[in-house]
């Protein structure tokens, strides 16, 4: 059996190496690998669909990709999004980029995270600049501009996006390209990473009074996150979405049995409503907790990114509901817990939705795959939809 058009580009872009290099600023050993290959690979295949296309370099290996489609005055700018890098292939149990068709899957690192939704956005792009080329000739259809956009740095917090460009193009909507199961996901919370640290005092072991125990401080510190995560951080609601959360990551402190600990640091990921803004609450919970626990803690943030909630009756909700009875199968929009790229476009203004083919059950696992029914579904569901959105 043949593989469709979107297995057989997925394969090709499983095949390129696009592990994230790290965070930006972060040094790299030569020749590791980053999302510039991806990125040359795409530019030429979206050149070559008749697509002007620009890199936004970063740093020297690291750009953003946009391209867009020869532009049409007076017609809705749609824009796909979907991240350039992967995380990394330590512990995976399959070859990570030797794609393999088996069983109606595709394996390999990225195959739903996110290269699969990316190759049914460059397949239904595809379709749809054909469309457009012959929108005036074919009563059915509307004209539509079309931007592709590939980010990078993204699995390390949603950090690439914040410097993407795109003012001068104005997309009127945003479909981001993650795996959600074909599930329009029209919201998601906003996440905040930081370590809060203490300080004491070393003394030896045999004469604790000597010393100031660090672990002991931030057992009274660790206390007083649970409390806020317990009252503070469920006053807030926003409606389909389940209370801010925080959860206690990592604990170092201490060298040694014998020697009384002088610091003690944990790193916190909080996740929050989208109508909760990162900045102001980690002021809130640091004056918070302070106060409540009385120890001098230090706080230094590590990540943050926004989150987003489209409203239920914008254009391009509507246009994947219609997409939806159009084509029979129509999916319920929801909202999830983990953080994309949607939560800049969303802070920007822009309508945005999530979707894509795959599981964020498969995402970053030892055994990445996708379904390739999902895939070559999702192909169709993204043309029905943007074509839903031309006519609105
Ligand atoms: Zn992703």
């Amino acid at each position: 059996m043949h593989p469709s058009p979107a297995a057989a580009l997925l394969a090709e872009l499983v095949r390129i190496d696009s592990r994230s290099p790290g965070r930006l600023g972060d040094p790299r050993s030569d020749g590791a690998p980053t999302e510039e290959a991806l990125a040359r690979f795409l530019s030429a295949h979206l050149e070559q669909l008749g697509m002007t296309v620009e890199l936004q370099w970063l740093e020297p290996g690291r750009p953003h990709l946009v391209a867009r489609s020869p532009q049409i005055p007076g017609a809705p700018t749609l824009a796909f999004e979907a991240h350039l890098d992967t995380v990394g292939v330590e512990g995976m149990t399959i070859p990570p980029f030797t794609p393999e068709l088996r069983g109606g899957r595709l394996y390999g690192r990225g195959a739903c995270d996110t290269k699969g939704p990316m190759a049914a956005m460059l397949v239904a792009l595809e379709k749809l600049l054909h469309d457009t080329q012959h929108a005036t000739r074919n009563a059915g259809r509307s004209p539509l501009n079309l931007l592709f956009i590939g980010c990078c740095a993204e699995e390390t917090g949603c950090e690439g996006v914040k410097h993407l460009k795109i003012n001068g193009l104005r997309p009127d909507a945003v479909i981001v390209g993650e795996p959600t199961e074909n599930r329009p996901v029209i919201g998601h919370k906003a996440h905040l990473w930081f370590e809060l640290s203490v300080r004491g005092k070393a003394a030896h072991g045999s004469h604790p009074e000597a010393g100031d125990n660090a672990i002991y401080r931030m057992a009274d510190v660790i206390a007083s996150l649970r409390r806020f995560a317990g009252t503070r951080l469920l006053e807030a609601s926003h409606p389909g979405f389940t209370p801010a959360t925080l959860s206690v990551g990592t604990i170092r402190g201490g060298t040694k049995v014998n020697i009384v600990p002088d610091s003690c640091a944990v790193l916190v990921d909080v996740r929050l409503l989208p109508q909760q803004t990162p900045a102001a609450m980690l002021e809130e919970l640091a004056a918070w907790v302070r106060a409540d626990s009385g120890q001098p803690v230090e706080i230094t943030w590590k990540a943050m990114a926004p989150g987003f909630a489209s409203r239920a009756d914008s254009a391009l909700v509507r246009a994947f509901a219609a997409a939806g009875d159009a084509r029979g199968a129509r999916m319920p929009p929801g909202v999830v817990n983990y953080c994309t790229d949607a939560g800049s476009f969303g802070e920007a203004g822009y309508d945005t939705v999530v979707f894509g083919p795959g599981s964020i059950l498969q995402a970053h696992a030892a055994e990445e795959y996708i379904e390739l029914a999902q895939l070559d579904a999702a192909v169709q569901i993204l043309m029905e939809t943007a074509r839903q959105y031309a006519r609105c």
